[in-house]
């Protein structure tokens, strides 16, 4: 039987950004995937697939709606191929998840397809699709088996009209009228795609505003924005049945004052969350024990209740963002090798990838309030930037929170073109402590968008913003 320093069960950003790290720190090495292709949710059917079709449905919309506005005319119909645009996609995937193979070999890392499950805690029984078996003994074991849509009770999803993001990311018509439950990340990013490509989408939110978790102001200007480009919003509803009669579903909801409502549509996107998926796994004949969420309970060190057997990403509890995941899977490998790492929960940036992009790092201001912190606000407008007029992406802001006594910055809040890359820089000023000062009195190349970081660093500095 092979003997592992370490064994890693899912091969997601979580699972193999883990293995390379024990790798290059000289640990005996597999990896174990029940798919044939490397990468997990993040790469097959996630974060690579749904931005390659929002970098493709963006350059239809611009052909069609903003091309003319920048003095290029197009002569005949612009239209859209479905079935070339979901095959560029694919091609993506599989030039990214090729990739992955490709670590695995330069690192030396085994990789052993097929479902693993735990014998107990320090052997994994690895089942094939042909139905053959192998076992491995591990001296430590990671598990990244991540996450898999969650749905509601009395919402079955038939995978062809009612369905989550897997399925939407693989559609071979585009939607006359695509009703999305839930206005997270995934509803946003799938339900701008199919809008630009010509379908009427209803987007349906149980809280009183969309990306509830993200400060408040982002939420108002994205719906703003995002009902501008002709998405219709129905926020405080509570979807009570899902139904399908041949190719029409229709959707039951209550409004705030308590009125059912019913949307008719011919595709159901659920996008209410994902849960931990730990199916398959046989846990229990490892002891390990699982919270009332179904994530594996950890302790600060990412060890389950077995010190050898450590559980990151997707499945145990925090944001399920593919960084967090790839940032824990670093921490345990140089915890198994005896280092002492550090993660900062607190400075994971989220990002929605709508357009305006939607980037986040620290508290919110309703998270300050609720935490009784006195802070400044300095608010910087997009419109207000050269470089914004020139690309014609004038909808956004950067909000700078700080302490109102150390002038700390607590938390950055940004929408807009390009936020996406911006974020980074708040999370490395974050990470060193700077003041909005600080910030404030680096230069910033000019034009660029990262101009609207500076001036709202300035305006949270004594209301110095130079541009409004
Ligand atoms: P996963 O990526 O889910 O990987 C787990 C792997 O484990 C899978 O390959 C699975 O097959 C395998 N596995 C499970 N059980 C077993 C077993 N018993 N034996 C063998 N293998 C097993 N995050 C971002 O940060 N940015 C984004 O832009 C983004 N976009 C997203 C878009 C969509 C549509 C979706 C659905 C998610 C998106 N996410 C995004 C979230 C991101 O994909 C997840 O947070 C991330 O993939 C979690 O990584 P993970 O390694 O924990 O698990
Ligand atoms: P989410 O948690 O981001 O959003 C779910 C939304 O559904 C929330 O706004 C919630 O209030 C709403 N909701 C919940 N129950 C509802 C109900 N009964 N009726 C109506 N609305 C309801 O989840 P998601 O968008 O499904 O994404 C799943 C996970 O994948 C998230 O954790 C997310 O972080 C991750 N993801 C990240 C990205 C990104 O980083 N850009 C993109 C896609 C997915």
């Amino acid at each position: 039987m092979n003997l592992y320093d370490v064994a890693i069960i899912g091969s997601g950003p979580g699972g193999y950004v883990a293995a390379i790290r024990c790798a290059q720190l000289g640990m005996k090495t597999a990896l174990i995937e029940k798919y044939s292709t490397l990468g997990g949710t993040c790469l097959n059917v996630g974060c690579i697939p749904s931005k390659a079709l929002l970098d493709s449905s963006h350059h239809y919309e611009d052909a069609v709606k903003h091309f003319e506005d920048h003095g290029i005319e197009i002569s005949g119909e612009v239209k859209v191929n479905l079935e070339k645009m979901i095959a560029r996609k694919q091609a993506v995937v599989d030039q990214t998840t090729e990739g992955i193979n490709f670590l695995m070999k330069k690192n030396k890392i085994d990789v052993l397809e097929g479902l693993g499950s735990f014998k107990d805690a320090t052997h994994i029984t690895i089942v094939k699709s042909d139905g053959s078996s192998e076992e491995i003994e591990a001296k430590n074991i990671i598990i990244a088996t991540g996450s898999k849509p969650s749905t509601l009770p009395f919402i079955t999803l038939d995978k062809e009209r009612i369905i989550s993001s897997t399925e939407a990311l693989k559609l071979k018509e585009i939607p006359k009228h695509m009703i999305v439950i839930g206005g997270g990340a995934i509803g946003l990013e799938i339900g701008q795609i199919y809008r630009r490509l010509g379908s009427e989408v209803s987007v349906i939110e149980y809280m009183d505003r969309i990306i509830p978790t993200m400060d408040k102001a982002q939420s108002k200007e994205l719906i703003k924005v995002m009902k501008k480009q002709g998405v219709k919003f129905y926020i405080s509803h509570k979807v009570s049945a899902v139904g399908r009669k041949g190719n029409e579903v229709t959707i039951t909801a209550t409004d705030k004052k308590d009125n059912e409502v019913s949307f008719k549509g011919d595709y159901c996107l659920v996008s209410v969350g994902r849960s931990p998926f730990t199916h398959g796994l046989a846990i229990e004949n490892a002891n390990i024990k699982i919270n009332q969420q179904g994530q594996i309970e950890v302790n600060s060190r990412l060890q389950t209740n077995n010190k050898n057997i450590y559980a990151i990403g997707d499945v145990v509890s925090g944001a399920m963002l593919a960084h967090k995941a790839e940032e824990e899977g670093v921490f345990v490998a140089e915890t198994i090798v005896g280092q002492k790492p550090h993660i900062n929960y607190n400075l994971i940036p989220s990002v929605v990838y709508t357009w305006p992009e939607v980037a986040s790092v620290g508290k919110t201001e309703e998270q300050l309030m609720e935490e009784g912190v006195e802070y400044k606000v300095g608010q910087f407008p997009m419109r207000a930037l050269g470089r914004s007029r020139a690309s014609g992406d004038t909808d956004g802001f950067v909000k700078i929170l700080s302490n109102a006594k150390t002038d700390e910055v607590l938390g950055v809040h940004m929408v807009g073109a390009r936020v996406a890359d911006l974020i980074a820089e708040a999370v490395v000023a974050m990470e060193f402590r700077a003041s909005a000062e600080d910030i404030a009195r680096m230069s910033h190349a000019h034009p660029t968008y990262a101009e609207a970081v500076k001036e709202a660093a300035l305006a949270a500095t004594n209301d110095r913003a130079l541009h409004i």
